[in-house]
């Protein structure tokens, strides 16, 4: 059996929003962690605030490309992978959409065909997009989804759906030993403010002096899961022992919709919020909330900050960012602004 104090642990994506809190735990639990990011949708001051641990080592790479060799040559030490390695905002995702598929879908290939190599476990950090704009509610895992193969979120959607039939199929011919989470809406400190995300574009549009920009009517649900609890679910599921291999919903199941939301801002900041309306994005799902029994009872683990505390927690941490950086700017969606979102362009073959 691997314990979590041999070898190193591979973080993919391990410089992001939730990665950089997942090499965090893993340092304080007494990990090493190698990070491979490319950089291209990573918080700059996530990696500062890990760059000084002793067991921490940054790679630069992009998993759709062959793996640095910086990587390569630490095969027979890594124990664990843990792939986080996407851009998952979907104004980001969309901003490179052939290249978010093929981070996916070859990047998953390239970090399997290396814990084959190297005898590692890997997690996959899939998503509740796979479930697409769901008719089943709520989303057990057994629900199939309803996704669009040919809309605007496919690539991050089908690429996910690709990325966990590949992982599904080198644990079924016993290539490599698999996990599969399905991440929900997740929220807190060290998002991008400019990731375009629902949480992060209202909390920067509060510092801003703006009003709110809901899309649509606001009846559409979400259900928030803060970052902690998103990142224990994590470590749980990789080290848990499975009889069967199953995917595993990780989220809260405390559902509201987006003018809810809005009003829950509303009590922390203790006055009415302004709102204005844009329009709704195209298949942006209806409805979302993860059904969690499975995580109850394969990880014991269930969310334990609710929504009013955690959004209290991050509504200070971007304040406290507001401060330091003297402004945050909200992305919105590139027809909305006629700006394109700062993601670097990352060639997908090159
Ligand atoms: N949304 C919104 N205003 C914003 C950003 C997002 O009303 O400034 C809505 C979006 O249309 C969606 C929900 O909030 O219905 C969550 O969007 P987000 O981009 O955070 O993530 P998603 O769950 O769609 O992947």
């Amino acid at each position: 059996m691997i314990t979590e104090h041999d070898g190193l642990t591979l973080v993919a994506g391990g410089a992001g929003f939730i990665g950089s809190h997942l090499c965090r735990t893993l340092l304080d639990a007494g990990e090493r962690v190698l990070c491979l990011d490319n950089l291209q949708t990573a918080r700059r001051r996530n990696l500062d605030a890990l760059a000084d641990h002793p067991n921490f080592t940054f790679v630069r790479g992009d998993i759709s490309q062959p793996l640095p060799t910086a990587v390569m040559r630490e095969a027979r030490s890594i124990r664990r992978i843990y792939n986080l390695a996407c851009a998952a905002s979907p104004v980001l995702y969309q901003a490179d959409p052939e290249h978010t598929l093929l981070t996916n879908v070859v990047g998953t290939d390239r970090l399997l065909r290396l814990a084959e190599q190297a005898g590692a476990r890997f997690l996959l950090a899939s998503t509740s997009e796979v479930y697409g704009d769901p008719d089943v509610h709520p989303q057990t895992e057994a629900y199939r989804g309803n996704v669009s193969c040919t809309g605007p979120r496919a690539c991050y959607d089908e690429g996910k759906r690709a990325a966990e039939t590949l992982a599904f199929d080198f644990a079924r011919s016993g290539r490599a030993e698999v996990r599969v989470a399905r991440i929900f809406n997740t929220y807190g400190p060290h998002m991008r403010a400019d990731d375009g995300r629902v949480v992060s574009n209202f909390i920067a549009q509060v510092l801003a002096e703006q009003p709110l920009t809901i899309y649509g009517d606001g009846t559409q649900t979400r259900s928030f899961c803060y970052v902690a609890d998103t990142v224990e679910a994590l470590v749980r599921l990789m080290r848990s022992e499975m009889d069967e291999l199953v995917p595993v919903n990780i989220g809260n199941p405390a559902e509201l919709t987006i003018a809810e939301l809005v009003e829950t801002l509303g009590t922390i900041l203790g006055h009415n919020i302004e709102v204005t309306h844009r329009d709704l994005p195209t298949d942006d799902p209806r409805r979302r909330r993860p059904d969690i029994a499975q995580a109850r009872a394969l990880l014991g683990w269930e969310p334990t900050t609710d929504l009013l505390s955690g959004l209290r927690r991050t509504y200070a941490w971007f304040a406290a960012e507001h401060r330091r950086a003297g402004e945050l700017r909200p992305m919105l969606p590139a027809t909305e602004t006629g700006t394109e979102p700062e993601v670097a362009r990352l060639s997908a073959t090159g």
